[in-house]
């Protein structure tokens, strides 16, 4: 297909499609998915060879949230029954980071509900930083805990953070839709602050919350302009007890046209499938691997994952790798720029700024880390208007429980 061999052509130069190019890839039909994924996989093997990032999430503190994102399960008001509790100690959080690194994940992400962090926030980060670190120097701390103040940022960078998640989530024209108690600017104003201040950006975004194909294309332009060096894909976990419970939108066919666009859009960036992974991806999770370059290992913040066994054998089976601890994950020239440079593509670049995994989006479904749920899914196709709790779990495991972490 000529749009196929262009997209490629233009992955491999690390050129910026255009933006009918990338919405032509959320048209293709199911005949050619085989040849989305295979195009995209090209891509990512170019730029990230066949090595899966793992990424571990420790929510920090769970629910209580006084903004109201539509897709979050620890929204104001949220009905769903997730764990509730206030800051882990550093020891806390450190052991359970440790139950990820062990399991191989190179990278903690360090999450908070929340507008944003108090300064006293942050001072309990950093010792929580520290404790990690303490242990195991050589681990990647990637915080996200809200909206920014000044000089917030670079308290962060001066404890030992690597990176900043906070997500755009969708596209500027429709974020009113989701959330009313903070603005796109707001976190757009965010990434901005992470990135000068010399962390990594990591900014992605969440689908299936009933956005338009423009809307995606949109907001994975935007991330790209925005300098995100890893773009975390959140499928939406629709969690009983929020607004857009019964939002279920995405087929596992058009969650890899959705990976394969990001991929496209963004070729030498590292391609996060995150929360809903398990949820809409179902039995063709291996086929996202051929694009996406990183994952969340284990569970969710709010929402169980499949096993961190099952995780690990999923890559082993599909012929791909766990990145170790000493190698890079961005390819050199994206590395060098990492902290001035956008999501990369050589010619037209993102700019600065950088993203991260959600504006804040701690979110369920999005944000750094899903919090939503997942399930050991079963292979049915939910309906819309239906409630599916077969496929949601609530997190019962792991930081804020008695129970061992699933790692
Ligand atoms: S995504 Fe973050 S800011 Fe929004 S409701 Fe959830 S925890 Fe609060």
């Amino acid at each position: 297909m000529d749009l196929l061999d262009t997209l490629t052509a233009k992955g491999l130069r690390r050129e910026t499609p255009t933006r009918e190019e990338a919405l032509a890839v959320l048209a293709t039909t199911d005949d050619e998915l085989l040849d989305v994924v295979a195009a995209a996989g090209r891509v990512r093997r170019q730029w990230f060879g066949r090595r899966v990032k793992l990424n571990y999430l420790v929510n920090l503190k769970s629910g209580l949230c006084p903004e109201d994102c539509n897709y979050c399960s620890q929204r104001l008001g949220s009905k769903a029954e997730i764990l509730k509790y206030t800051w882990l100690k550093p020891e806390q959080a450190a052991e359970a980071a440790a139950a990820g690194l062990a399991g191989g994940a190179k990278r903690v992400c360090l999450v908070a509900s929340g507008r944003g962090p108090t300064d006293r926030d942050i001072d309990r980060v950093a010792d929580t930083i520290a404790a990690i670190k303490d242990a195991n120097e050589a681990v990647e701390v990637c915080a996200c805990l809200g909206l920014l103040s000044d000089n917030q940022a670079e308290r962060l960078k001066a404890a030992g953070a690597d990176a900043y998640n906070h997500n755009l989530n969708t596209s500027e024209a429709t974020y009113g839709d989701i959330t009313t108690t903070h603005t796109y600017a707001d976190r757009v104003d965010t990434v901005t602050k992470a990135h000068g201040a010399g962390l990594s950006a990591c900014s992605g975004l969440i689908a299936g919350m009933g956005e338009s194909d423009a809307d995606l294309v949109d907001v994975v332009f935007a991330l790209r302009e925005i300098g995100s060096d890893s773009v975390p894909v959140n499928f939406l976990i629709p969690f009983e007890g929020t607004p857009l419970a019964k939002e279920w939108n995405l087929t596992p066919q058009r969650c890899l046209r959705i990976l394969a666009m990001v991929r496209f859009v963004c070729p030498d960036v590292e391609v996060r499938i995150a929360g809903g992974r398990e949820v809409h991806l179902r039995s063709m999770q291996p086929l996202g691997l051929h694009i996406a370059n990183s994952i969340f290992l284990g569970d969710y913040l709010t929402s169980e994952g499949q096993a961190g066994q099952t995780d690990l054998d999923m890559i082993a089976d599909a012929g791909f790798e766990v990145e170790g601890a000493g190698e890079p994950t961005l390819p050199r020239h994206r590395a060098e720029a990492a902290l001035g440079g956008g999501c990369g593509t050589g010619g037209g670049g993102c700019s600065d700024a950088s993203g991260t995994e959600a504006a804040h989006a701690c979110g369920t479904g999005g944000g750094c880390g899903p919090c939503g749920g997942h399930g050991d899914a079963p292979a049915a196709t939910p309906e819309n208007d239906e409630l599916r709790s077969d496929l949601v779990r609530v997190r019962r495991r792991g930081a804020g429980t008695e129970l061992a972490p699933n790692a």
